[in-house]
C-alpha cells in the first residue's frame, strides 16, 4: 500500500493511520482527513500506460492509489468503469461541441456511492471489523447493504423516515439491520455516530471516514483515462483532463472525492490541467452554494426541502472542502429548481437513453442553466456525472414523465390515439 498518512483538512496536522480512525482529534467532526500517497513511489512502478493494460474493469484497476492491503478484502460486487456516453444530442440542444456523461447509475446498487462502499467495506475487512454502520439519504445505505452482502459483513444503516420505498426496499433486500429515524438525514447521522462510538461499529459515514472519498475519487480517474483512450488511438504517458465537471452536491463527498483524485493526478503529472468543479445544488438545500457565494467555507445549515432526496441535506458535513474543491479550481455553484430536475430527467432520458434519479439529473439541471447563462463555452470538454439510476424513485420519475394512455384492446384505439405515427 502507498498510503503515507492522513492530514486534517482544517489545520494540516499528520497522522498515523493506526492512530487515528476518522476525523482529527483537534478538530472533532470538522476535522476530516485526507488520504495522502508516496506519489513518488507510486510513479516507480505503475503509469497510464500500465494501467490501459489491465483487465481489471472496476475501480480496483487504480489499485497503487487506493488504501487497502490486501486484494482478499475487496467486496466481489464489480463497481465502477462505468460509461462515459459522448451526448451529441444533449450537447447539440445545448450548443456544445463536447458534452459527455458518466452513468453512475449503471453501479450495482445503482449509485456513485458504490465507489465509497466497495474502498470502506474492504477496509472494514481489513480491520476485522464486526458490524459496519452508515447514515444515508438511501443510497450509501443501499450501497453499504450490498457490498457487505457480498463480502458477508453485517451492516447496520440509519435513513430518515421519508427515505423513497424503492431505497428503502433495497436496504432490506440486502440483509442489513435498517433503522427508520423519525426525523431528518442530519438526525440520522447523529444517531449513527453515537452509535458507532457506543456499540464499536466502524462507521461509513460521509463526511466523517477518511476512505468514502478515496473511493469517490476512482470517477475522476476514470474520467480522464476513458476521455483519453475514446479520443485517441494510442496509450500516451498522460491522461487528458476534460475541462469542466458537473456533478450534484448533497453533503459534498462527492464533488470532494472528485476532486481528490484531481489532485492526486496532478500530483502524480498524469494529467496537466486542472478541470474547473461545478457543484450544483437543489434551490431548497444550497448550503454549500451559500457559502461559497458569501466567500467562505463556513458551512450554515439549511432546513433542506428538495424532490432530489439524495441531496436534501441541511448540513453538509464534507462541506468546507466541498466549497474549496470548487473555488480552488475556478469553477462555480449553480442551484436548480425541482423543476429544472423534472425537466433534466426527461431530457437524459429522452436525448441519450440514460435514466437518472432527480439527484442524478441534478448536475445536467446545473449545465443546462448555465449554458443558457452562457457561462460555458462552446467548444469546452464538459462531463456531467450522472450519480444515481431512475429505478432508485419512480414516483419522482412518474411526476417528471406523465401518464400513459390506457386504450381498449383494438387498431381502432391505437389509430385514434397514435394517428399511425410516434410520438
Ligand atoms: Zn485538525
Amino acid at each position: 500500500m502507498n498510503l503515507l498518512h492522513l492530514r486534517c483538512s482544517l489545520c494540516g496536522e499528520i497522522y498515523s493511520p493506526d492512530s487515528v480512525r476518522y476525523v482529527c482529534p483537534k478538530h472533532g467532526n470538522n476535522g476530516l482527513l485526507d488520504v495522502v500517497y508516496d506519489y513518488e513511489k507510486i510513479n516507480g512502478y505503475t503509469s497510464p500506460a500500465t494501467i490501459a493494460e489491465s483487465h481489471d474493469f472496476s475501480i480496483w484497476r487504480y489499485w497503487d492509489l487506493l488504501p487497502i492491503d490486501s486484494r482478499l478484502a475487496i467486496p466481489p460486487l464489480r463497481t465502477g468503469w462505468t460509461p462515459l456516453y459522448r451526448a451529441k444530442h444533449l450537447g447539440g440542444s445545448l450548443g456544445l461541441t463536447s458534452l459527455w456523461l458518466k452513468d453512475d447509475g449503471l453501479n450495482p446498487t445503482g449509485s456513485f456511492k458504490d465507489r465509497a462502499s466497495s474502498v470502506v467495506v474492504a477496509k472494514a475487512k481489513e480491520l476485522r471489523a464486526d458490524v459496519i454502520c452508515a447514515a444515508s439519504s438511501g443510497n450509501a445505505g443501499a450501497a453499504l447493504a450490498g457490498m457487505a452482502a457480498s463480502a458477508h459483513v453485517p451492516a447496520v444503516v440509519f435513513a430518515p423516515q421519508a427515505a423513497p420505498q424503492a431505497k428503502v426496499a433495497q436496504l432490506l433486500i440486502y440483509g442489513a439491520r435498517v433503522l427508520l429515524v423519525k426525523g431528518t438525514y442530519d438526525d440520522a447521522f447523529d444517531l449513527s455516530l453515537a452509535a458507532s462510538n457506543e456499540f464499536g461499529w466502524y462507521s461509513r459515514n460521509t463526511g466523517y471516514n477518511p476512505f468514502t472519498a478515496e473511493g469517490k475519487k476512482t470517477a475522476s480517474l476514470e474520467i480522464c483515462e476513458q476521455l483519453t483512450t475514446l479520443q485517441s488511438s494510442t496509450g500516451g504517458r498522460t491522461w487528458q483532463a476534460p475541462d469542466r465537471i458537473f456533478v450534484a452536491v448533497g453533503d459534498g463527498n462527492i464533488i470532494t472525492g472528485i476532486w481528490k483524485g484531481l489532485l492526486d493526478l496532478r500530483a502524480l503529472g498524469w494529467i496537466e490541467k486542472m478541470p474547473k468543479l461545478m457543484g450544483v445544488q437543489a434551490e431548497g438545500a444550497a448550503a454549500c452554494y451559500n457559502a461559497w457565494k458569501e466567500g467562505t467555507d463556513i458551512i450554515t445549515p439549511v432546513d433542506a426541502h428538495t424532490i432530489s432526496d439524495s441531496i436534501s441535506v441541511g448540513l453538509p458535513r464534507d462541506g468546507t472542502r466541498a466549497v474549496r474543491a470548487v473555488r480552488d479550481t475556478n469553477g462555480a455553484y449553480i442551484t436548480v429548481s425541482d423543476e429544472e430536475v423534472l425537466a433534466a430527467m426527461r431530457e437524459l432520458a429522452r436525448g441519450e437513453g440514460v435514466f437518472a434519479e432527480p439527484a442524478g439529473a441534478t448536475g445536467y439541471a446545473g449545465l443546462a442553466k448555465a449554458a443558457r447563462d452562457g457561462h460555458v463555452d462552446r467548444d469546452e470538454q464538459i462531463i456531467v456525472v450522472v450519480t444515481g439510476n431512475g429505478l432508485k424513485d419512480v414516483s419522482a420519475a412518474m411526476k417528471a414523465a406523465g401518464k400513459a394512455s390506457v386504450i381498449e384492446p383494438s387498431l381502432e384505439a391505437v389509430r385514434r390515439e397514435t394517428a399511425g405515427r410516434a410520438p
